[in-house]
């Protein structure tokens, strides 16, 4: 029941009944359904607002955060593994590569070091994955670095094992007369009887017996800089200087098969046996210079002796006999 309202009414002097009229009815209802609908809607974006309801497009936008935090983490878990590939590498080069090849090792802090100085980040931060995304950043950019460090270590290395081939190529290391050419090896180096005063002397080098025209081979890569017979006792002698501080030297000659100043590579025919100069029979006197001082020559005969002629040559070489100078 709606309340009966009254008006007064000046002309009468008296109350009057106000009669509702249907439209004045109509409108009051649809205010208060416009009203309500204002208000619902008040309400429910004050709801989106807080976050206690998500669209569908949120709930899927979420989803697809959650997606590639995952992702993320999966990639992290390969990067790992890089990192773990990469550190081992860098553990040959510093211990077995750089080692062998007698070259600093490179520190820990100079292939792991990040990038100083200006924040290069800066454009990653503020963002609810911030953390995430700076961490992987740096990650990847240690690991390029890392990379760039080790490929460097390699050139570097590389350079040095071509240095150490030619070095290994240089160098005397084999018998300058075939072990079938060889009648015996007459006398090592060190304190031999000289076979002219019978005195105790230094022998500087090893005498090879062999009969005259044995072929000599040059013992290294390297340039004869002599082939004459103007040094005191060696009579017709060869000079080929190694490079890298050696120089091979070979006396007592009855020929020669190369010239002064000519290149000879390992194994080549350098001359024949004789016995020019101070000599008592026909044998090579042989000596191994380096840094201008004569060194023990059978140290130097890698790899072209058997282990049983290396012994052989071993016991003559070292037995304190007449040697042949
Ligand atoms: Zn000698």
């Amino acid at each position: 029941m709606s309340k009966v309202k009254y008006y007064y009414d000046p002309d009468t002097l008296s109350y009057r009944k106000i009669e509702p009229r249907k439209s004045r009815r109509y409108r009051n209802i649809a205010l208060f359904f416009l009203g309500s609908f204002l208000f619902g809607f008040l309400g429910l974006i004050l709801l989106l607002n807080t976050n206690l309801v998500n669209t569908p497009r949120e709930l899927s936008l979420a989803r697809e955060v959650k997606n590639y935090e995952l992702q993320f983490e999966l990639l992290g878990k390969k990067m790992e593994q890089i990192e773990n590939v990469l550190a081992n590498i860098e553990d040959r080069d510093n211990n077995i590569y750089r080692l062998y090849f007698e070259a600093n090792p490179i520190p820990e802090e100079q292939r792991r070091a990040g990038f100083g100085g200006v924040n290069r980040y800066k454009a990653l931060e503020g963002f609810n994955n911030s953390e995430m995304i700076i961490s992987t950043t740096k990650r990847l950019d240690i690991i390029q670095k890392q990379m760039v460090i080790q490929s460097k270590s390699l050139d570097e290395i590389t350079k040095l094992a071509e240095e150490k081939e030619k070095l290994l190529a240089a160098i005397p290391a084999i018998q300058p007369i075939k072990n079938e050419d060889l009648a015996r090896m007459a006398s090592g180096y060190g304190w031999r009887s000289d076979p002219f005063t019978k005195a105790r002397k230094m022998h500087w080098g090893m005498d090879f017996t062999s009969p005259k025209g044995t072929p000599i081979y040059a013992s290294g890569d390297g340039t004869v800089i002599r082939a004459d017979n103007n040094a005191s006792g060696y009579g017709k002698h060869i000079r080929i200087d190694h490079g890298y501080g050696y120089m091979s030297l070979y006396g007592h000659l009855s020929q020669y098969n190369v010239k002064a100043r000519q290149k000879v590579k390992r194994g080549d025919l350098i001359g024949f046996v004789g016995s020019t100069g101070r000599s008592e029979a026909p044998h090579l006197h042989y000596e191994v210079w380096k840094d201008d001082e004569r060194i023990n020559p059978i140290n130097f005969y890698y790899g072209s002796l058997t282990a049983e002629e290396f012994e052989n040559m071993l016991k003559y070489a070292t037995q304190e006999n007449q040697s042949l100078d």
